[in-house]
């Protein structure tokens, strides 16, 4: 690897959107030093894999800041640009096995073995708040993921996504308390012996019980479950099938006299490719207008919070990757900032909290809810 990383010159296109305008690695936003940008980064996982930089609670820091938000690999021009990412995974991978991770990331990721959380919260507790029968071999499995089953935020996002497909009329059931860690923080930490184990034991699960599409409402899960290995269901992000159930005349529209502007989770953009179905659900809705921030689609600007920083947060503050998303969609002069992910919205609704602004984050699913209620 490391004779692969001298192929990076450091131009630093990496840290820019394709129109230069601003910069878009967050952890290069937040801090502007060039060793917390892609290039910037790449050279110094180079210089300690050489033996020329010993460890420090700095390099640490510099290398766990990387969200994984896949802006590098957009906008490097160089032919290794879809390596960009599992280079910083691969280091990353390496501080953990040689024992030098910072505690935080540690116990996230000693939780997650432990208690199929990053909490560590309990087990039980996972659906406590759920009141929806058990998948049991009938209709599509919804996975709710573990910032929804455990964050309040990210509760209220899923039942207005189980609302949702009830008023469509879908057959559906969750997996309660058996459910586990998708495993998307682990993979994108570099602890992949962790992934596997999720994956696999995801996948026997849902063998047993005969699954054969699932449904995700963060798209961390949608991501992780893209790469399982022996994967023989099909994935859905909520958006996608959201916009099948209007297409198909389910969900019934009325009037919404909102403006509204997008933002792009990262793992359902530019891991995956899914731009347009967001929108398009959105601009289903009558009236509703959909206003775009200068950053969008394969140059949206990151919330921060992937790759386990929704929790370790090395990149808070007044100059946090949230907190300057939130005064982008100001400018745009939106009254609602609409989310496609619980980590999103919970990064959201603390930055707009923080900036004092009357700036409402909501999930997609709770604006189309409104809509169907109207009628
Ligand atoms: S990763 Fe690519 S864009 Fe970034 S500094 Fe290196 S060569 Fe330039
Ligand atoms: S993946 Fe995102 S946070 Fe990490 S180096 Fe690339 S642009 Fe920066």
């Amino acid at each position: 690897m490391s004779m692969e990383l001298h192929r990076c010159f450091r131009c630093g296109w990496c840290k820019l959107p394709s129109d230069f305008v601003d910069y878009n690695c967050p952890s290069y936003a937040k801090f502007r030093f060039e060793s917390f940008s892609p290039g910037g980064r790449l050279w110094l996982i180079r210089a300690w894999l050489n033996g020329e930089l010993t460890w420090s609670e700095n390099f640490a820091k510099i290398l766990f800041s990387c969200v994984a938000c896949k802006n590098c690999a957009e906008q490097c021009k160089m032919r290794f640009k879809d390596e960009i990412v599992d280079w910083i995974t691969s280091a990353k991978s390496s501080a953990i096995e040689k024992g030098l991770a910072p505690p935080k990331v540690r116990d996230f990721l000693e939780n997650i073995a432990k208690h199929g959380n990053p909490w560590g919260l309990p087990r039980a507790q996972r659906a406590s708040w759920l009141d929806l029968n058990k998948f049991e071999g009938e209709g599509d499995l919804l996975y709710i993921g573990c910032e929804c089953a455990y964050e309040e935020r990210g509760q209220k996002m899923a039942k207005n996504v189980i609302e949702l497909f009830k008023v469509a009329g879908l057959s559906f059931g969750t997996l309660g308390n058996e459910e586990e860690c998708d495993g998307n923080e682990a993979y994108m930490l570099g602890e992949l012996g962790l992934f596997q184990e999720l994956a696999s034991k995801n996948t026997q699960k849902f063998k047993e019980l005969g699954v054969k599409k699932v449904i995700t409402i963060s798209p961390h899960a949608f991501n992780a479950m893209k790469k399982y290995p022996d994967r023989d269901f099909e994935v859905l992000h909520f958006t996608q099938l959201l916009l099948e159930l209007i297409q198909k005349g389910k969900l019934k529209l009325s009037e919404l006299d909102l403006t509204v502007t997008y933002h792009d989770p990262c793992f359902l953009g530019r891991h995956n490719g899914i731009y347009s179905e967001p929108r398009k659900i959105l601009k289903s809705i009558p009236g509703l207008k959909l206003v775009e921030m200068k950053r969008n689609k394969e140059n949206s600007f990151c919330c921060g919070g992937g790759s386990g920083n929704f929790v370790f947060d090395l990149l808070s503050g007044s100059e946090s990757p949230a907190r300057l998303r939130v005064r982008e969609a100001l400018n745009t002069g939106a009254e609602i900032l609409a989310v496609a992910c619980p980590i999103c919205k919970a990064m959201f609704e603390d930055a707009v909290k923080d900036e004092g602004s009357d700036l409402e984050v909501k999930d997609i699913a709770e604006i189309l809810l409104s809509s169907t209620k109207m009628l």
